[in-house]
This record gives structure tokens, C-alpha cells and sequence, in this order.
């Protein structure tokens, strides 16, 4: 459908048609989270769009459980991200979807945010590389990529109801450069989100989504809505909104008088309130646009304009002729990377020597969930896998010593906007209980050569995380245990920073996110040193207290709005700033290699090369990191800001020379445009910021 092709369906296609190629309706077959009912008289397919950053979400049915988002970007390497983006697709496509509702990709301002699993990072370029490849990735396997949400939502408390109000170079400089490089890539289409910037609800930000989206980066694919998103009929579709999701009418929904049959599943939005969009909100491209079409208050021509962004989607697709592709689920190779993706995104935040393991080590393995592989948390991204290994069988199998395997705590309960959630257990009633668990896990540590603990934290979509601390009496049980045994390992599963208080009495401290499907097995391949330890932290570890965003009025905004105050110090630059002492900052994780970098230049096209050598005889991957200092200035500036990074295999006692290119924005500010200073600019090359 070239083209003209378009153009003359634009012709055929009445009113009506029209608007039913603008909204979504539900999905006959009951398996997409979004549809677009196509046209059959004319051939024109119908869209399916499906759930999100993880896997792919069918209802009742399974997909691969990929690591979250944050273990990717863990990685430092865009093309984890591209492989990642792959896999999902050729799975969406079995699944007889079209497009993905990924990548997420909002900046990380808040360290509590409910969906940090679901994004990448606190620094931009770090994001847009990811998400670019993410989208390079899932469109090599014709499915569409949706980054989502555009832009600024970066709190779930009052998600739909918040105004980000942030200066334009904060915008510029923070959380729109990941949706450009997203876009840049090529993607097609985009989700807005359901926040305000600076007042105005992303559905009818004009100047975001016509003015920079469309007009300035070119973007010509397809702008749709979160779901429930649309806030009104006329400013949504003048400001350049082309799709309402999911527009289905209130009783064909998820707790709608149509699904009594699972009224149990229903959400507890009181719960949530201010996570959770209102499901009345739907229609506003349906009759509505219409009349607004008729009164001349939206042109007839942006209706056009929408239906041809659509229908460019679905020739971008070459779906016209019928042909789909069939995709792949589930096979050999998918679990084999769901497992490598989450054993490369796992940061050994320290090791005093305990890890790698030996085969031979007795081992006790105690948490209250080491009993089930941890997937990720609550919300659209939730997947079901075809199978899972728990972190106590990946670790069992693995070991050639003993292995004592106990709970030490009661389990830690998922959230889900998916479950209703009042009367949520804490795992603190019974105080009784948990003593005699300790004891039993203080027993098992004492019993063992090293004592595993495998502690999480609790986080969904629409909910922020209440305080940065485990939940329950998590921290009584490491202590607990590392008083019992010194050669204590504890392992985090978290969508994101979490405090360590007990991290001076322990041998080794690691960080595995929510690792998916594969959690134990990919667990044990780091702790076992197959291959090298090579995660790096995508975000600062602190104190709650300590992070940028710490006055109501920066976070979660007082009457209504959310004050960006902090700037651009952002994560990093601000810890850079006010020469705090994060916990692990920004870039860290420990290799079980040993490298040293020597014979750095900077290249006139402003790449940095340098030789990094591997000192040790053990493998390993090393990721490098290039910071751009900026020169003494009148505008107020970070101190360094990420300008590029590589991630490099190694290989006992040989060197690599290593290209890093520095992005242009690194050196950069933005002033009604990018400016760059003249001046001398300082090139730091290390390990962490
Ligand atoms: C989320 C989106 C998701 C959509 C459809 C919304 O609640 O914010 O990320 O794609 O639901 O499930």
C-alpha cells in the first residue's frame, strides 16, 4: 500500500470508517490489549496491539518471561536490548500480534517509582541507546514498536492526574532525548502518557506531540493514547493525538458488566487512587469527533491525517496482502536468552572475595520466595511463562555441594493492580513466627560453607514504592543470617534501588533485579563465575533521603503538580552536585576480572579510544565508560555527564582497543536549541560515574 494507495482509500473510506480505524474497539479473538478493527470490504487488516516491556501479556496464555527492562540496560549493551526486542516480536507475532506496547523507556527521577523495572535508566544517552536497539529490534521482526510514555511520567502516585512541570531544558536534556533516539530508530508508533506537562494532559500537548514529536524529530507513524488516556475529543485530536486506546465501551472491559465471570479479578481502584486511569473514559474519537468534525472545531483534514498514520502502519506491516508472519514461542533459543539476558544485567554490587563459588561449596539458600522464580512486577507487563526455574532449583543444580534451602521469612506477596490488594499481608503480624524463621535460617547459614539470602522488594504499575526499605522484616532476616555465617551472599531482586543497611556485615552484596523466567539458573551462573560478572548499575544506589527529588513539592507534587525543580540533576548529576556519597553510584558492578585501561585519545570526531588489558587469566567483560566534562560556564552545569559507554569481552591476560563514541548532547545544552560552548572539555574514561 504505497503511498497513493493510501490516498485513494483516504477517498473510499466514509466517516464512519474512519473513525473506527481512530479508537480501539475490543478484540474478537480476546487476545490483544488494544485492536483496531480493519475494513473488510476495502482489505484493509485489523491491528492488534499487545502487552509490554517484559513479554508478551496474553490473557490466559503464555509467552516467554524475559528479564525486566533494568537488567537490560544493566548490561550496557544495546544489542542485549535489540535481541531482547526480537525474541518478543517473533512471540507477539505467534501470537497473532502486530504491535508491542514496549519499550518503556521514562527516565528514572524517582527512585521509589512503581514501574522503574519497566524503564532502563536515570541517564539519557544510557536510555536511548537501549530503547533505540529495543526498537531496531522488534521491527526487524515486522511487529511495530510503541516507546511509551511519552513524556514525563515519572511517578505512579496521581499518574493520571499530575502535572511534570519542568523547564524546557530539563525536558530537552532529561526526558525527551530517550523517546528521540526511540524515534530516531525508527519506531512506529508511540504511546502518550497519562501525566500533565506543565498543565496540559499529554493527550492535547500540541507543542510535545505535534510540535517536537511530529514536526521536529519527523516522526510519521501512529501517536495513540494510554489506555483511558484520551482526556478530551477536540484538544486531543488538534494536538496531534491519532489513536484512542483502548476506546472499548465500559461493560466490554475487564470488570464490566460483560466480565462477571471474572468479577473476582476485578481492581481495587480505591486502592490505588490516582494510579488508575478512569475506565468511563472512553468514546472521545468516536460520535464526538465526529460532531466536532461537522462544527469546524477539528479539521476535517486531521482526521485525515490520523486515519493515514494508521493505515501507513499497517503498509509499514505489509499486512494488506494477507500475509503474516508466523513467529516463534517459547523455543530453545529464547530460553537460552531470557537466561543470558538476566545473568549479563546482574550486578555484583561487592565481593570481598566470596564470589565466583566453587562447585564443591556447601551452600544454605534461604529467602522467602526462593522457592519461585521472580518475574517481575504487577500491572500490563505481567507475563505467564511456559517455564520458570526458582532461584533455589537453578542454584540446586548447579552446586555440587550441599544445598540446605529454607524460607527464613514469610513470602513476600506480589502486587498487582490485577488483584485487589487492600488487606495486603506485610509479613509483620506475627511477630512470633518470624523469630522461630530466623532461627531456622540462622540455623541453615550456620550449617552451610556460604549462606545465600535472596531478599525483594514488592512493586506495581499505578502504586509507588511506599519507602526504598524491604518490605516485612527482610533486613532482620540478612541480619540474622550473616550473624550466623560470615561468608554471607545477599542477592536483591528489586525494580530498583533498594537500601542496604546491613551491607558492612556481609561478604558480597548482588543485584538481579526481577530476573524472569530463568532467575535461578541465570542466578547461578554469575554466583558460579560461568561467566564473568559484568552488570553495571543503570541507576544511583542511595538513601531514600539523599536522592534529588526529596521535598513534597518535587515529589508527589503538591496540589496537583510536581515540581521539577531539581533541573537537570537528575540521578548522577545530582549526587555529582551536592557532593554526596551515593550508596554504589551510578556505572558500578564488580567484575571477577581485573582490567586496566592505558593509551587514551580523543579523536577529532569525538570518539574516545582507549586499550584495555586484562590483567588477571579469568575471562571477563568490562564496560567502559566515557564522562564529558563540561568547561567553566555561566549556566549551571553537571559536573559529568555519560557521553558514551562500551561493554567489551576480554579475554585473561590480552588487551582490547576500545572505540567509545561521544554523543554530541554530552557536550552540549540546551538554550531554545542545542549549544555548545566553546571551551576545554575534559574526557573521563572509568568505571562508574
Ligand atoms: C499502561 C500501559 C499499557 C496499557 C495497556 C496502561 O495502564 O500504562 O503501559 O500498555 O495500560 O495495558
Amino acid at each position: 500500500m504505497a503511498g497513493d494507495t493510501i490516498s485513494r482509500l483516504l477517498e473510499t473510506l466514509t466517516r464512519g470508517e474512519k473513525l473506527g480505524l481512530v479508537r480501539g474497539a475490543a478484540d474478537p479473538a480476546g487476545t490483544a490489549t488494544g485492536y483496531v478493527a480493519g475494513i473488510e470490504r476495502l482489505g484493509i487488516p485489523p491491528l492488534r496491539l499487545v502487552d509490554g516491556p517484559l513479554g508478551v501479556r496474553i490473557p490466559d496464555e503464555s509467552a516467554t518471561a524475559f528479564p525486566a527492562p533494568i537488567a537490560v540496560a544493566s548490561t550496557f549493551d544495546p544489542t542485549a536490548a535489540y535481541r531482547k526486542g526480537a525474541a518478543m516480536a517473533r512471540e507477539a507475532a505467534a501470537h497473532g500480534q502486530d504491535v508491542l506496547l514496549a519499550p518503556g523507556l521514562n527516565l528514572i527521577r524517582i527512585p521509589h517509582c512503581g514501574r522503574n523495572f519497566e524503564y532502563y535508566s536515570e541517564d539519557p544517552i544510557l536510555t536511548g541507546s537501549i530503547a533505540a536497539s529495543a526498537v531496531e529490534g522488534i521491527q526487524s521482526e515486522e511487529v511495530l514498536a510503541t516507546p511509551k510514555h511519552y513524556v514525563a511520567n515519572n511517578q505512579e502516585t496521581d499518574r493520571v492526574t499530575v502535572s511534570a512541570d519542568s523547564s524546557e531544558r530539563t525536558l530537552r536534556e532529561r526526558y525527551l532525548p530517550g523517546f528521540h533516539d526511540a524515534v530516531d530508530a525508527g519506531a512506529g508508533a508511540i504511546m502518550t502518557a497519562y501525566n500533565r506537562v506543565n498543565g496540559t494532559h499529554m493527550s492535547e500537548h500540541r507543542e510535545l506531540v505535534t510540535g517536537v514529536l511530529k514536526e521536529e524529530w519527523g516522526f510519521d507513524g501512529v501517536v495513540m493514547s494510554d489506555w483511558y488516556g484520551t482526556e478530551s475529543t477536540v484538544a486531543a485530536a488538534n494536538a496531534g493525538l491519532d489513536l484512542e486506546m483502548p476506546g472499548i465501551e465500559p461493560d466490554e472491559q475487564i470488570g464490566g458488566a460483560a466480565d462477571e465471570e471474572t468479577a473476582d479479578q476485578t481492581t481495587d481502584f480505591g486502592a490505588l487512587a490516582g494510579g488508575m486511569p478512569d475506565p468511563e473514559n472512553v468514546g472521545q474519537f468516536d460520535q464526538a469527533l465526529s460532531e466536532a468534525i461537522d462544527s469546524g472545531a477539528v479539521p476535517e483534514s486531521r482526521l485525515d491525517e490520523m486515519v493515514r498514520r494508521v493505515l501507513g502502519a499497517i503498509e509499514r506491516l505489509d499486512r494488506l496482502d494477507g500475509d503474516r508472519p508466523v513467529g516463534e514461542l517459547d523455543t530453545p533459543d529464547h530460553r537460552t536468552l531470557a537466561e543470558e539476558l538476566a545473568a549479563r544485567g546482574t550486578v555484583v554490587l561487592e565481593n570481598d572475595g566470596v564470589l565466583p563459588l566453587a562447585a564443591e561449596t556447601e551452600i544454605a539458600v534461604i529467602g522467602p520466595n526462593v522457592h519461585e522464580a521472580t518475574l517481575g512486577g504487577g500491572g500490563s507487563s505481567e507475563t505467564t511463562p511456559f517455564v520458570t526455574t526458582s532461584t533455589a532449583a537453578g542454584l540446586r543444580d548447579r552446586a555440587d555441594g550441599a544445598v540446605t534451602v529454607c524460607r527464613g521469612h514469610p513470602e513476600i506477596e506480589d502486587l498487582s493492580f490485577f488483584d485487589v490488594i487492600a488487606g495486603e499481608s506485610t509479613g509483620r503480624t506475627d511477630e512470633n513466627k518470624i523469630e522461630t524463621e530466623f532461627d531456622s535460617a540462622a540455623d541453615a547459614a550456620a550449617g552451610a560453607e556460604v549462606a545465600i539470602v535472596v531478599v525483594r522488594d514488592r512493586a506495581t504499575e499505578a502504586k509507588d514504592r511506599e519507602s526504598l526499605a524491604l518490605p516485612g522484616e527482610q533486613d532482620g532476616l540478612v541480619e540474622a543470617v550473616a550473624a550466623a555465617n560470615d561468608r554471607t551472599v545477599v542477592v536483591i531482586q528489586s525494580s530498583g534501588p533498594v537500601e542496604t543497611p546491613w551491607r558492612d556485615s556481609v561478604a558480597a552484596v548482588v543485584e538481579a533485579w526481577y530476573p524472569g523466567q530463568a532467575d535461578g539458573a541465570a542466578l547461578a551462573s554469575v554466583l558460579y563465575g560461568d561467566i564473568d560478572a559484568s552488570g553495571r548499575l543503570p541507576v544511583t544506589f542511595a538513601p531514600a533521603a539523599a536522592y534529588p527529588a526529596s521535598s513534597p513539592e518535587q515529589y508527589p507534587g503538591v496540589a496537583g503538580r510536581a515540581s521539577y525543580s531539581e533541573g537537570v540533576f537528575v540521578g548522577y548529576h545530582h549526587f555529582d552536585a551536592s557532593g554526596t556519597d551515593p550508596t554504589y553510584p551510578f556505572g558500578h558492578g564488580c567484575s571477577y576480572a581485573t582490567f586496566a585501561y592505558r593509551d587514551l585519545t580523543v579523536t577529532d570526531e569525538g570518539a574516545v579510544e582507549l586499550t584495555v588489558e586484562n590483567t588477571g587469566d579469568r575471562d571477563g567483560r568490562e564496560v567502559v565508560q566515557a564522562y564529558v566534562c563540561p568547561p567553566e560556564s555561566d549556566i549551571e552545569r553537571p559536573e559529568r555527564e555519560l557521553g558514551g559507554f562500551a561493554a567489551v569481552d576480554v579475554a585473561g591476560g590480552a588487551s582490547e582497543r576500545v572505540r567509545i563514541d561521544l554523543d554530541d548532547r554530552a557536550f552540549s545544552y540546551y538554550d531554545d536549541g542545542w549549544v555548545l560552548e566553546s571551551g576545554e572539555y575534559t574526557v573521563e574514561v572509568g568505571r562508574s560515574a
